[in-house]
């Protein structure tokens, strides 16, 4: 009887040591979430651009697709229209041919991984094969290398994002307009998304690997023209950044975008 109390005993204090590391774990990571978006990502990580004028840029990820990518290219070229790709590293290695027509009809080519994986989870040395191998399959296709990533998913961690610059010289690009196209929702609900969405200084995800993606893109590229918007690489809308301007009504303190402190009046 004694002896089963002091195991109960033990084993409860098993668990409170167990606790007590559980949450040393989990401190540092939720104390470091909240700040370090503006200023320690600055100038590497892009969801969109900040510009004066109706640019945007619009991105395709996951090809060259044999099948589909031409019959975007024959799009884009009819609307004299320049994009970004974030290409597969296999898929590249597969068709090379397609990735030298990208470049040779101005669009910007740009690194999306190896094979596609959650690169969060991947150990450093895995993301930098991933990269690595992806990156020379695009230098032997073009004979040039790629100056942005984007990560699967958009999953990437801070100081991933801080290596793999220093290390690539890439800047990681995300996006601030995603239509879901990847769940294949019928072209004219990806359309709508898009063209609802695209503000000036926009980065556009979409996938050139869907049916339905490239059919949707007659619709977006007429529409998106209608409203006035002029389409440039990611690299090009990176290069027209104009610093945000301070706000100078409603809230008197707010210096940086989007505030999280919270506001007696609420503005959406
Ligand atoms: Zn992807």
């Amino acid at each position: 009887m004694l002896i089963f109390r002091f195991l109960i005993f033990y084993l409860l204090s098993l668990v409170g040591v167990a606790a007590v590391y559980a949450n040393d774990a989990v401190v540092p990571q939720t104390g470091e979430k909240p700040k370090p978006a503006p200023t320690a990502e600055a100038g590497i990580t892009f969801d969109w651009v900040h510009v004066d004028g109706p640019y945007i840029a619009m991105t395709f990820d996951d090809g060259p697709s044999a099948k589909l990518t031409p019959k975007l290219l024959d799009l884009l070229a009819a609307h004299h229209i320049k994009a970004t790709f974030f290409l597969i590293g296999e898929n590249v290695a597969e068709h090379p041919e397609i990735v030298a027509r990208e470049v040779r009809e101005g669009h910007e080519i740009a690194n999306h991984s190896w094979s596609h994986p959650n690169l969060a989870k991947m150990s450093d040395d895995g993301v930098r094969g991933q990269l690595r191998k992806t990156e020379d399959a695009i230098r032997s296709a073009i004979g040039n290398r790629p100056t942005l990533m984007r990560p699967p998913y958009g999953s990437i961690s801070t100081r991933q994002k801080k290596w793999i610059n220093h290390e690539f010289g890439y800047k990681i690009v995300l996006w601030d307009v995603d239509p879901l196209d990847w769940r294949r929702p019928g072209p004219n609900v990806v359309c709508n998304r898009i063209v609802k969405n695209t503000r000036a200084g926009s980065i556009v995800l979409a996938h050139d690997i869907h049916p339905g993606t490239i059919e949707a893109m007659p619709c977006v590229l007429n529409q998106l023209e209608a409203k006035g918007f002029k389409f440039v690489t990611v690299s090009e809308l990176i290069a027209m950044e104009t610093p945000i301007p301070p706000k100078p009504s409603p809230t008197p303190k707010s210096t940086t975008r989007k505030s999280t402190a919270p506001s007696p009046t609420p503005h959406n």
